[in-house]
């Protein structure tokens, strides 16, 4: 199984010790998690939602709890899922009060013949399905209230890029995972770009963007620009040139990223696995949080380029 928690400019020199180690270990309870859900021999699909489960309650990551502002001050949320066996599917969009929108996603998948539902639309299903709806004020913070008031000073004094290490700060969370019976499944949840424009949807919640899966290729979740994710239709991308170009999986994912994203200056990582549990995290930003765990329950995590 791999996790990110995003990618973006995440330098050594700015994050403090204390800060390294809380990414550190909410990265590793979340593998931990999902693993022995994989160990037991449950679903990489149930792995993968339990998994990010955990990133999106907490405050640290740009989904659930920690998601960054919209330029209106409010927080709108995205997430998707998908199964490689079934291709089955389900993604929310654009809603407000729900804590955890990878779970909404899933019952998206399983509970309604849609793939794709968005806004006060998702919310009403979510409440057909038992779905406690949180108020706005449950996903405040204020790390990511300073972001946006720094990020609205900064539009308001007409700076438009934010200095090297103040925006971007991206930390989308996703998972892909692979189960004993041999099903892949991937899942990708996020509060979306910082001063986002009310109603803007970025890859994450988009199936072949910034979640693909299929057993006869590979399962991957991206992280980044997701308009450049979706315009390459990034996830299913790779998938694509793993079954059929014939090239490994480490292959496609760089190509993807490091070529065509990097030509595009689009920015941006992602996670993926192939079915015979091969995995690649390529990214070309300064940092991801990353971390894998193999099949004897080996974990590791990595947040820099090396
Ligand atoms: N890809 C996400 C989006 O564009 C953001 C991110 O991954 O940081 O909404």
């Amino acid at each position: 199984m791999v996790i990110h928690g995003g990618a973006g400019t995440i330098l050594r020199s700015r994050l403090t010790p204390v800060m390294e180690k809380a990414y550190i270990d909410t990265l590793t309870i979340a593998l931990r998690t999902g693993y022995e859900i994989l160990q037991r021999g449950g679903s990489s699909l149930d792995a993968v939602e339990a998994a990010i489960r955990i990133m999106e309650d907490c405050p640290l990551f740009n989904a659930g709890k920690g998601a960054v502002f919209t330029a209106n001050g409010v927080n709108e949320l995205d997430a998707s899922i998908m199964d490689g066996k079934t291709l089955g599917a389900g993604a929310v969009a654009a809603v407000e009060h729900v804590k955890n929108p990878i779970s909404l996603a899933r019952m998206v998948m399983e509970k309604s013949p849609h793939v794709m539902m968005v806004g006060s639309g998702a919310e009403e299903f979510a409440k057909t399905q038992g779905v406690k709806l949180v108020p706005p004020y449950y996903f405040w913070t204020e790390r990511r209230w300073r972001g946006f008031e720094a990020a609205r000073a900064r539009a308001d004094s007409g700076k438009t890029t934010a200095l090297p290490g103040e925006g971007n700060h991206f930390g989308t969370v996703g998972a892909v995972a692979l189960d004993k019976a041999g099903n892949l499944a991937a899942g990708t949840s996020t509060g979306g770009t910082e001063m986002k424009r009310y109603g803007r949807v970025g890859d994450s919640p988009i199936i072949g963007a910034g979640t693909y899966a299929n057993n006869l290729s590979c399962a991957v979740s991206g992280t980044g620009d997701g308009e450049f994710f979706i315009r390459n239709n990034v996830a299913a991308d790779i998938c694509a040139r793993v079954r059929y170009s014939g090239v490994s999986l480490q292959q496609a994912a760089d190509d993807v990223v490091m070529k065509e994203l990097v030509a595009q200056h689009g920015g941006g990582g992602v996670i993926a696995m192939d079915r015979t549990g091969n995995i690649a995290t390529p990214f070309n930003t300064e940092g991801m949080y990353r971390a894998w765990v193999t099949s004897d329950g080996k974990i590791t995590v990595r947040i820099y380029k090396d």
